[in-house]
């Protein structure tokens, strides 16, 4: 179903000036990611204090490879959360030059390990590592991440599975925001094995109509203004703009990018004070994949940052939980 929205824009063809009056007609929600990342993370503490009572201490093994500086930041606030919540961790750190075999060697090595229930390699792995052998050597009991083919196998088929952690997340945001998926037509833009297709599957497994776009799609526009949930993974900094979102839609916006130009700055944010202060501070900011103007077309939206990324981390941390019960048929 198309809202009378939409129709209305299409059959009176409004130009610019009444996309404005939309849009200053209402007022979207923000959806909080960090505040429902945290309510997660609270409740994983509890069922690791109850697993805790039977004997069990659930735990993840982070395998960093190499210095790259954004891969550290992710791996260190995936052990602290670790800690946070009562789950052992054990950072590995391989040198950037180890060997597809090596890493085979500690994959294995991990697989055994009875106080290891997750395995997690961080992603990109160096070109020269096999990544492909490496995820899919990883004991689909243990897989954390949800990427093994045996899980993403599973989560198509509707059976119980590790779902990978952002996709995840953005059903969590949706139901725990009170937002109806059942019914609705879900957009999602971008098809990768990480985010874009289990985004997909998961929306349709919740009983949206979905509909899957990607580079080689015909008249984008046509399509994302058709979504009542529009979830852009994209990877280009705001990309879905005002004309291509249906007005009182929700918006996933799972794109991080970071910018560091003063004019693309000015581009997306000319006029926001506060982001300006930080940009001027840090010299980059991140954006989205949807650009800023386009979320006052939405009902509600997740901001970038502070939306889907903070889940990430969360939904990892539940599945390490669900990895250590499963394990042992708790
Ligand atoms: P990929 O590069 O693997 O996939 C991008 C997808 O976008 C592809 O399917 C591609 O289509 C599609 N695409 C690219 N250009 C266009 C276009 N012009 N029109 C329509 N579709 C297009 O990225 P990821 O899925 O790994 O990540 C997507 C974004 O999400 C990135 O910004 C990433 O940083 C972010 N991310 C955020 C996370 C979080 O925790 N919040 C976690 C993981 C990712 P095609 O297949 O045809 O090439």
């Amino acid at each position: 179903m198309i809202p009378l929205a939409l129709s209305r824009l299409q059959q009176f063809n409004l130009g610019p000036k009444r996309y404005d009056d939309l849009r200053e007609s209402r007022m979207p929600t923000i959806l909080d990611g960090a505040a429902i990342a945290a309510a997660i993370k609270l409740e994983v503490a509890e069922e690791v204090k109850a697993l805790a009572a039977q004997g069990v201490r659930p735990g993840l093994a982070a395998v960093l490879v190499g210095n790259l500086a954004a891969s550290e930041i992710y791996v260190r606030s995936k052990v602290q959360s670790c800690a946070d919540l009562g789950i052992y961790s054990d950072l590995i750190t391989p040198p950037a030059d180890v060997t597809t075999e090596d890493m085979l060697d500690l994959v294995s090595a991990l697989n055994s390990r009875d106080d290891i229930d997750g395995i997690l390699i961080q992603l990109p792995l160096p070109a020269h590592v096999d990544t492909k052998a490496l995820l899919d050597a990883v004991s689909p009991a243990k897989d954390v991440d949800g990427f093994h083919p045996v899980n993403a196998g599973r989560l198509q088929a509707g059976r119980p599975a590790l779902a990978p952690c952002t996709p995840a997340g953005i059903i969590e945001i949706l139901k725990r925001s009170g937002i109806a998926i059942a019914g609705q037509h879900a957009v999602v833009v971008g098809r990768s094995d990480i985010v874009g297709k289990p985004a997909a599957m998961l929306l349709l497994h919740q009983n949206a109509t979905v509909t899957i776009c990607h580079s080689k799609t015909r008249d984008l526009p046509a399509i994302t203004r058709q979504a009542d949930i529009l979830v852009a993974a994209i990877g280009r900094a705001g990309f879905i703009t005002p004309e291509m979102v249906q007005p009182g839609a929700t918006i996933i916006d799972v794109g991080i990018n970071r910018i560091t130009d003063r004019a693309e700055f000015d581009r997306f944010f000319a006029g926001d004070a506060k982001r300006e202060a930080t940009f001027l501070k840090r010299g980059s900011t991140l954006v989205g994949d949807v650009h800023p103007k386009a979320f006052e077309m939405a009902g509600a939206y997740t901001p970038v940052p502070g939306g889907v990324g903070p889940l990430t981390i969360a939904m990892l941390m539940a599945n390490t939980v669900r990895a250590a019960r499963m394990r042992r048929g708790l």
